[in-house]
């Protein structure tokens, strides 16, 4: 039976000695503000998660105490703006205060980071694309109905896109179709590996607007946060996968369920615009990757100092080999975070071309790295480090999952990165 940490209350997260900064501020450049707000989440992360991890883990559980925790302490509205009651963090303090968060529970961090991106996507990338005076007053009003009930209700929302079929990988226009009807639309579809399904309170779920005898598009998708609770939604399906246990990625259903109009969080032609124009977008999977990595070798230290709870106060630190191994991580760890912070630092609508290549690069790095990483320190640490009593297996098993994610796996990286750093738009070899 695995040994769970007692969880500490949000209220006592300033009581412990903090660990350092993945990114410190000052030779990072942080501003005091993103400071402020990257060492909540880690506070909370290593004072309060970290204690709870192995339980979801072991139950394959969603993390609702930590959602609570994230409500509480304002991080479930990071993204959206000071004004409407949020942080106002940008898309990089995000992406850092979610390697933090990934830290100490990656299930947490990276359903956090779907609930987050329903904000983000709709807010300061929204804002960077465009659209006429008139769409954008309305998106604007729109948002704000989500943002309140956020930042006032501890609303969840969660990004359902996967369907098993090309179109996640931006392939083809998603089967989920949305047909309009008078005041809104009824959606029929089937969504996979629903992260949050069954406690998400609004499934942001993209979807093909369909109109009658037209050939279904990518450019009409739509990008609908559908209540739960509506009629015509069901989970189905188990859960009981190798990694991210936590983020109970079950079937949705959706069956001539009816949204209103206002359910919208982009209009109409946004989410093809932005995912032609603000690549970036697709990178937020990646900062769960850059935390995990950085507890890999946060964890090795340790266990070679003999300073691990749990385990016998043993140093192994005073042989050669270990410290190679060490060394190998932490420059591993070096590279990821070089290359991940350059490209969180540069997203913006219209990068480069070797803008892009990076952020793909940065994306395969992260998830891979992040893997190669806990792999090392599992064959560094031996044999007792790896029982189901030490965090260290569970950051093995979740950091596996990374590369799986679409539309950026490391496959398809590696495809775009090879293909795009080859050929020119509109270049072929006929
Ligand atoms: C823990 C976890 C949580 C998840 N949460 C969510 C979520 O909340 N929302 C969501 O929408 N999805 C989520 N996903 C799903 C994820 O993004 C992928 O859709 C899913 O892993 C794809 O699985 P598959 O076997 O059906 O992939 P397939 O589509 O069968 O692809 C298998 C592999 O083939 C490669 N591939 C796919 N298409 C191409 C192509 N055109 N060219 C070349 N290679 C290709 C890719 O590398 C892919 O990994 C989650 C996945 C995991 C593991």
């Amino acid at each position: 039976m695995m040994t769970v940490q007692a969880s500490k209350n949000v209220t006592d997260i300033d009581e412990i000695d903090l660990d350092a900064p993945i990114f410190d501020s000052q030779a990072f450049r942080l501003n005091d503000q993103q400071a402020a707000i990257i060492t909540t989440a880690r506070k909370l992360g290593q004072n309060v998660f970290a204690g709870r991890a192995a339980a979801y883990d072991r139950d394959a559980k969603f993390p609702t105490e930590n959602y609570r925790d994230l409500h509480l302490t304002g991080l479930l509205g990071i993204a959206i703006p000071k004004k409407q009651g949020g942080l106002g963090a940008d898309y990089q303090t995000y992406a850092i205060a979610a390697a933090e968060i990934g830290r100490y529970c990656g299930a947490t961090a990276l359903t956090w980071n779907m609930h987050v991106c329903s904000t983000l996507w709709s807010g300061p990338l929204a804002d960077d694309l465009e659209m006429d005076a008139a769409t954008r007053a309305e998106h604007e009003r729109r948002r704000a109905i989500h943002y309140k009930r956020i930042v006032e209700d501890g609303a969840i929302y969660s990004q359902p896109f996967s369907e098993g079929g090309a179109a996640a990988a931006g392939g083809v226009a998603f089967g989920t179709e949305a047909k309009p009807v008078k005041g809104g639309w009824l959606v029929t579809g089937k969504k996979i590996f629903a992260s949050l399904s069954g406690h998400a309170d609004y499934y942001g779920v993209l979807c093909t607007e369909v109109a009658e005898g037209e050939k279904a598009s990518r450019r009409n998708t739509l990008y609908l946060a559908i209540p739960a609770k509506a009629d015509g939604v069901s989970v189905v399906g188990d859960w009981d996968p190798l990694g991210m246990r936590g983020t109970v990625s079950r079937t949705l259903l959706f069956k001539d369920a009816y949204v209103p109009e206002d359910a919208a969080l982009m209009p109409r032609g946004v989410y093809f615009q932005a995912a032609m124009r603000w690549p970036h977008m697709f990178l937020t999977l990646s900062p769960t990757y850059v935390g995990l990595a950085q507890a890999a070798y946060d964890f090795t230290v340790r266990y070679l100092r003999g300073e691990v709870p749990g385990t016998p106060p043993v140093k192994r630190r005073m042989y050669p080999t270990k410290q190679i191994a060490l060394a190998q991580m932490q420059i591993k760890l070096e590279q990821v975070k070089a290359i991940w912070f350059q490209a969180i630092t540069e997203a913006r609508a219209n990068p480069t071309k070797e803008q892009v290549l990076r952020a793909y690069a940065a994306q395969y790095s992260a998830m891979e790295g992040a893997n190669e990483i806990a792999t090392l320190a599992i064959r560094t640490c031996g044999g007792q480090a790896m029982l189901k009593s030490l965090p260290l297996e569970r950051i093995y098993r979740d950091s596996r999952c990374g590369s799986l994610m679409l539309p950026w796996t490391a496959e398809l990286c590696l495809d775009r990165i090879g293909r795009e750093a080859l050929y020119e738009t509109g270049e072929s070899d006929e």
